[in-house]
């Protein structure tokens, strides 16, 4: 549910790049987006579009030789881009946390589940039990966390609320003790520990048995809403997007190329890409014999095509499609970046069939063309 109008996080023209023997790779290239409080954001696309690096860049986990730049990365009106290592630790696992698509890599296999939890815990609420680095160590390797500590009350409390029975005894087991769905519950608990304001979860049930993985996609939204807490989305999968997010952003090659709510996105895409990903979803009303699927692979991100990085494998391609993208706005909520909606283009003439689109009208002036740095607005 979107309780605010005013952004959580506000992201605008980040860029992360890794200079590598070929070249530099341009892993995100431009992108900005909001996420409201209490709002589910999808980020939808192939491998190798810049999903996980988008994910990764915001909380500041790019190592060297990979360059973060942004205007903006805006958590909760305070421009968190500049903030030291220190300052990006505090803020992760508290304000805003992660939960990956493999647990065992974000547990440590050697310290019990109940212990993890509590530490973190320990870290970012104010429970007021001592978190220093010679305390946190003697508990780790020692004497353990006091079972009637509140941290440690806590712990058990959140396995509980995730679904884990008999969280009590659970939480003194460790990671491999557990089934897959189970240790990803625990690190979704792990999340909620620091109270936080939001959390990325980056394909949280990829690697997960397919019996379990709506389960716990279920259950991380449910407890989002419970907790108020909003949610970026990472996923391969449109579906998923459809059944969970308030809006999504279709990204490629580390652009995004098409962003709405999402009902209007499923309704009415603008986008050659969004359409291709669509039509490549079966149906259970599906008689086609086989899947669209959309031809070619994702441009090599050391030498992108100029313009549109769409061109090679889009049916629409054009004789404009060579120059810089712009933001086209479709409707007051959806926003295209495709040249197909310049206000010059005669989709008809290039049997692009835009008769779903919204009401033009509602353009950012007459050329419908929205300016660079128009804040609220994604792409
Ligand atoms: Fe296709 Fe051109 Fe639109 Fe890119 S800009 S999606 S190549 S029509």
């Amino acid at each position: 549910m979107i309780e605010s109008t005013d952004p959580l996080l506000r992201v605008r023209n980040l860029r992360t790049s890794f200079d590598t023997d070929r070249g530099v790779v341009s892993a995100v290239d431009g992108i900005s987006f909001d996420i409201k409080p209490g709002e589910v954001y999808g980020v939808v696309g192939e491998s190798g579009s810049g999903k996980s690096v988008t994910a990764l860049s915001i909380m500041g986990l790019i190592d060297s030789p990979g360059v973060v730049e942004a205007d903006a990365i805006e958590f909760r009106g305070e421009d968190i881009s500049g903030y030291s290592d220190a300052e990006m630790r505090d803020i992760r696992g508290g304000n805003i946390s992660m939960v990956f698509q493999d647990p065992m890599n974000s547990l440590n296999p050697v310290m019990t589940v109940g212990e993890q939890i509590a530490e973190v815990v320990r870290h970012h609420t104010p429970v007021g039990e001592s978190a220093g680095f010679w305390r946190e160590l003697s508990r780790k390797y020692v004497t353990g966390t006091d079972k009637e500590s509140d941290s440690w009350q806590r712990a058990v409390e959140l396995l509980d609320t995730v679904g884990i029975p008999d969280p009590k005894e659970r939480a003194t087991e460790y990671p491999h003790q557990l089934s897959g769905g189970m240790r990803q519950r625990v690190v979704i608990a792990q999340a909620l520990a620091g109270d936080p304001d939001l959390i990325i979860a980056d394909e949280p049930t990829t690697a997960l048995d397919v019996s379990v993985e709506a389960q716990i996609l279920n259950e991380l939204l449910e407890l989002a809403d419970e907790f108020d807490v909003s949610v970026l989305l990472i996923t391969h999968d449109l579906a998923v997007i459809r059944e969970t997010c308030d809006r999504v952003a279709v990204m490629y090659a580390g652009e995004l190329m098409e962003t709405s709510n999402v009902q209007e996105l499923f309704n009415n895409p603008q986008h050659p890409y969004t359409r291709g990903l669509l039509q490549s979803i079966p149906r259970i009303t599906d008689d086609r014999e086989w899947l669209d699927v959309i031809e070619g692979n994702v441009p090599d991100l050391i030498n992108k095509p100029e313009g549109c990085p769409f061109q090679q494998r889009c049916n629409y391609s054009f004789d404009m499609c060579d120059k810089p993208l712009e933001r086209h706005r479709v409707s007051d909520d959806h926003i295209a970046r495709c040249h197909l909606h310049s206000p010059e283009v005669d989709t008809a003439a290039h049997d692009f069939d835009t008769e779903a689109t919204g009401d033009r009208s509602i353009t950012s002036g007459d050329s419908g063309i929205i300016a660079d740095g128009n804040g609220g607005d994604d792409l």
